[in-house]
């Protein structure tokens, strides 16, 4: 922290534990003091290009007034009511209209806060689905090498085993069938084999459709996913797609499942949903899925009720970005972005320690032989006036879909000069 720094921020830091950061060696966080469109405005005033949508929620910008309307009505109006015996519109009607955007008979919604939490209740789901029909032994779930579906103990478990921190916290964990995506005629044989041995045991398949996102940005394409649907039919376990990243127009489709034709037995959402303004996630069943639970016995019941569930301020700003889709503009934003990201980029393929450069929709990644230093690499990129946080050994960009040329150019600029790209000046040095 310098001498320019926020009192509050030199007053609370000590108080403040941060996310996936050792505290003692890292830099001291931006101060951000206001959002505007896609910028992120600074304590010192300065504005940087926010290259990540805070983490993929942005989709629409910040502060759209669409959106900022809709939850101060709602906050004048009916903040919160608990959810155990009482209903509000906001909530019924996102369920509904979440139903009809959603391919299939995806026709269920369970409402939460946050990603984690929506996957847990996809797990449990599938768990009772089983126990409910009398087939027990279903207890474990199969997740693939390169995923990522939260960070709660749960969650972690179906993470890749190495970035999910299996090994710190082996013996707590339950451990679940990590396999290779089936991307190729061995590895789904590989696969098949692998159900064949252990379906018994297994509850559901957990795939992040397309993009494997928190786990490196890596893509696969949509007939992965078919031969998911149909490995699962055939050994007997559902399929669960955690579109928490790729939901909401991510990849150039509103789902990415829509890309396969093929749809999960449940699927999860999160971050974009509310456009970025508030907490909000859901777990959407198909009738299938559903009716396992539908019964004269108490117990066959999903018993699960988180706190805030349908957070009517949250569903409000949900139903608002629902709204900004519905027009369908953002199909053509989402292929603007897209191509700047992939002009932008294109010259990376030529810097030193690159060994990829990829892009699907609005997202535009740069891959490293090695993990790269995210802390030193932040500050360059914010000294060229971009917002950019590398994961791993990628370099991405998640902008708004509503980003304007001008600061995509300014992002994608940002990482050339920084990874030294197509002879513009720079270390190289990551
Ligand atoms: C971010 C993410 C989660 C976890 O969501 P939180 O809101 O951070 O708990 C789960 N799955 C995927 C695919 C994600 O990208």
């Amino acid at each position: 922290m310098t001498a320019e720094s926020p009192a509050w921020l030199m007053q609370g830091a000590p108080h403040v534990w941060r996310p996936y950061c050792q505290m003692k060696t890292a830099r001291p966080p931006l101060p951000v003091v206001a959002t505007q469109g896609a910028r992120l405005v600074l304590a010192d005033g300065r504005e940087l290009v926010d290259g990540l949508a805070s983490w993929w929620t942005a989709c629409h910008g910040y502060n759209h007034p669409h959106i900022a309307n809709a939850i101060r009505d709602q906050l004048d109006r009916l903040p919160h009511v608990m959810f155990g015996g009482l209903a509000h519109e906001p909530a019924y009607r996102l369920a509904r209209r979440l139903a009809e955007l959603l391919p299939g008979d995806l026709n269920h919604a369970f409402f939460a806060e946050s990603g984690s939490v929506s996957v847990e209740i996809a797990m449990k789901m599938a768990l009772q689905f089983h126990i409910n029909q009398r087939r027990i032994g279903r207890t474990r779930f199969l997740s693939f090498r390169g995923g990522y579906h939260g960070d709660t103990l749960a969650t972690m478990t179906v993470c890749d085993p190495e970035e999910g921190m299996h090994s710190l916290f082996a013996g707590v964990l339950p451990s679940q069938v990590i396999a290779d995506l089936p991307v190729d005629a061995a590895s789904e044989a590989a696969l098949d084999a692998l159900l064949a041995e252990r379906g018994g045991q297994i509850a559901a398949i957990m795939v992040e459709p397309l993009v494997q996102g928190a786990g490196g940005m890596l893509f696969h394409g949509p007939e992965v996913l078919r031969t998911l649907r149909r490995l699962a039919d055939q050994h007997g376990v559902l399929l669960i797609f955690d579109e928490i990243f790729t939901g909401f127009g991510r990849t150039g489709r509103l789902f990415a499942m829509q890309a396969a034709g093929v749809e999960p037995d449940i699927v999860t959402l999160s971050k974009a949903l509310t456009g970025g303004t508030l907490p909000l996630s859901v777990a959407v069943a198909s009738t299938r899925v559903f009716e396992a639970f539908w019964s004269d016995e108490a117990g066959a019941a999903l018993m699960h009720g988180p706190t805030y569930m349908g957070n009517a301020l949250a569903c409000a700003a949900a139903n608002a970005s629902l709204d900004l889709f519905e027009d369908g503009t953002w199909r053509a934003e989402v292929a603007r972005v897209s191509a700047a990201l992939s002009a932008g980029l294109e010259p990376c393929r030529s810097a030193p320690g690159v060994i990829d450069v990829r892009v699907l929709g609005a997202i535009g990644v740069v891959e490293f032989a090695a993990p790269v230093a995210v802390g030193a690499l932040c500050e360059a990129f914010a000294a060229e006036g971009a917002w950019i946080r590398p994961m791993g050994k990628v370099v991405y960009l998640t902008p708004a879909f509503t980003t304007p040329d001008a600061d995509l150019a300014i992002l994608t600029a940002a990482i050339r000069k920084v990874i030294g790209a197509g002879g513009v000046e720079g270390s190289g040095g990551v």
